[in-house]
């Protein structure tokens, strides 16, 4: 039952193999526990093609669970954006949605017989009293005066916790590990506090709640996780994981191992400054097609695949790591450029007369889907005397290097015919407005019969049959490639994350592009129409990422 994918191998397989092979599992059981308190983010996104991944190669399963003990935060629009984020990256959890607050009268009894033990008292110390007692990196903690209580007194006061006789703060649920540990999280830590907050599931049926370090081990061993992967910051809480595992009367022992998270360049990774972002509105919400939120990239025009095909490039280690922006755009280029049907769009247009063409006339010319795919088919381009092209494929004059339209030069139309230019008129400022041509009629799909050699191809939309869009051009959300590491991140926000382009002409079969449905735009770049702001009568487009990597020589 060894791997059969062509998923890398890392560290936590080679664990899993060898458990597999010394019989100490006969079949592996993974989890993805998210903390409903935000949207997820590509960081995310490497974390389930782990444990969804892992699953599938071993035809083991894996468990969506949400990680809910924490309901001032949580929401249950959380709760769906993340389901929903999980199927789109095509994975199936097994089962029903598993949530830790289903667990809470298990998590409970587990408690309660900790307590009776003698391995868990109520502490009454406050917040401030709790931080003193606790000690430091250098100094051993103090035991609590509560520590010492009796069996029956513990048992009374949680009993009463949990009947909402005391006031939020007063009372604790506390573990006796080690005062004197040198790890602080084994320093008796609190597994329960008083919370009177309506949870998304339980509603009002509870006022004390789980930590999550208590809650998260139990419900791995409830599950029968075998193996619970999470990332490095967990290292140094595996000894309370073990020991609540070790001290409770359940059977299965999940083995937590520790790998690191994706930091990308540029962006924030974590919920925490994604939702500043969001309360400031300094994006437009969780799904802002610049965050790099499973939503937000979806809205911007990644696919699945692309996102699937990342995580397996940037593989699974220990060691801390800062990827740069460009394996993710290489990652998604690389599928638009074999699935994206290609289309024209003129972002900045100057008028193009082509004055021996005949007035009204509108010519359908064929154009192929994809340049080296015949079976994604062909559309219609209606051409006119009329057309747009971008400012910046005209120049009164130019070097050879400039392959585009001159004065006295021709360059050829995209799937049309080659156009000479033969005058121009400008406006006040100078900049070109109109460019008067000629066309020759014989250079339909061929090279002109006297032998000239025209090597210029340019993107064009007729004026009177495109169709205006918004195009939306995105860039890196931050201007430094740590954002994190600043004193206030959102002060390195790019204020040119976000250029929205309002003079786009779009050729008409783009009207009824689906949203999310990637296009190549002709020379500009991927882009796909906006899910949530784009109709027939508005377009607007979204560019997912350029046709190549620009960034690295403005930087
Ligand atoms: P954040 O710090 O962004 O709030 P989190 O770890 O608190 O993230 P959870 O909802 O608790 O978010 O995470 C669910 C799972 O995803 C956990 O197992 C966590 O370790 C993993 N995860 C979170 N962020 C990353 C990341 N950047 N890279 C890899 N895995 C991650
Ligand atoms: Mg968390």
């Amino acid at each position: 039952m060894s791997q059969e994918s062509t998923s890398p191998t890392n560290f936590i397989r080679n664990i899993i193999d060898q458990d597999l092979a010394s019989g100490k599992h006969s079949s592996v059981v993974t989890r993805f526990p998210p903390e409903p308190n935000g949207y997820l983010h590509i960081g995310h996104a490497k974390s389930i093609c782990l444990n969804f991944g892992i699953g599938q190669d071993y035809q083991g399963q894996t468990n969506l669970r949400f990680d809910d003990t924490n309901p001032a935060k949580e929401d249950i629009d959380f709760v769906n954006s993340i389901k929903s984020d999980v199927e789109w990256l095509g994975f199936e959890w097994n089962g029903d949605i598993r949530y830790s607050s289903n667990y809470f009268q298990q998590i409970f009894d587990y408690a309660v017989e900790l307590i009776k033990n003698g391995k868990a008292f109520v502490c009454e110390l406050d917040a401030e009293q709790m931080r003193e007692y606790r000690g430091t990196l250098k100094e051993p903690g103090v035991n609590s005066p509560w520590r010492d209580r009796s069996i029956e007194d513990n048992l009374d006061l949680f009993e009463r916790m949990r009947k909402g006789e005391f006031k939020e703060g007063s009372h604790s649920l506390r573990l006796k590990i080690d005062m004197a540990s040198p790890n602080i999280n084994l320093r008796d830590p609190i597994i329960y506090r008083i919370r009177f907050i309506e949870h998304h599931q339980t509603g009002n049926e509870w006022c004390i709640y789980p930590m999550y370090d208590f809650t998260h081990c139990i419900s791995d061993a409830i599950e029968g996780i075998t193996h619970s992967l999470c990332t490095l910051e967990f290292e140094d809480h595996r000894p309370v994981y073990d020991w609540v595992i070790d001290n409770i009367s359940i059977e299965v022992h999940p083995q937590q191992i520790e790998f690191s998270r994706l930091n990308l360049e540029y962006t924030v990774m974590s919920k925490r400054k994604l939702a500043t972002l969001v309360e400031d509105k300094l994006v437009e919400g969780w799904d802002d097609p610049r965050m790099p939120t499973i939503a937000g990239m979806r809205r911007r025009g990644y696919t699945p695949a692309s996102l699937v095909e990342f995580c397996k490039r940037i593989g699974v280690t220990k060691q801390e790591n800062m990827i740069e922006m460009s394996a993710l755009e290489s990652c998604i280029r690389e599928d638009l450029n074999t699935s994206a049907p290609r289309a024209m769009v003129v972002l900045n247009p100057i008028k193009v007369i082509i004055e021996n063409y005949p007035e009204y006339q509108v010519e359908q010319l064929t154009a192929p889907n994809h340049p080296s795919d015949e079976t994604m088919g062909t559309r219609q381009v209606p051409f006119t005397r009329e057309v747009f092209i971008d400012a910046a494929d005209f120049k009164e004059e130019a070097n050879k290097k400039f392959k585009r339209l001159v004065l006295d030069k021709e360059v050829r139309l995209r799937n049309g015919y080659v156009i000479k230019a033969l005058r121009c008129d400008k406006d006040s400022d100078g900049n070109v407005t109109t460019v008067y041509c000629s066309y020759d009629d014989e250079t339909l799909g061929k090279n002109p019969s006297d032998g000239r050699k025209v090597k210029g191809v340019i993107h064009w939309v007729s004026a009177s049959e495109g169709v205006p869009a918004t195009v939306r051009l995105y860039d890196r959300l931050f201007t430094v490639p740590n954002p994190a590491a600043e004193e206030y991140f959102n002060e390195k926000l790019n204020p040119e994350s976000l250029i929205s382009v309002t003079t786009a002409i779009v050729e008409p079969s783009l009207v009824t592009a689906k949203a999310e449905m990637a296009y190549q735009f002709e020379r500009e770049g991927y882009f796909c129409a906006d899910s949530k702001e784009s109709s027939p009568d508005a377009l607007v487009f979204n560019r997912t990422v350029g046709l190549r990597d620009t960034w690295e020589n403005n930087a």
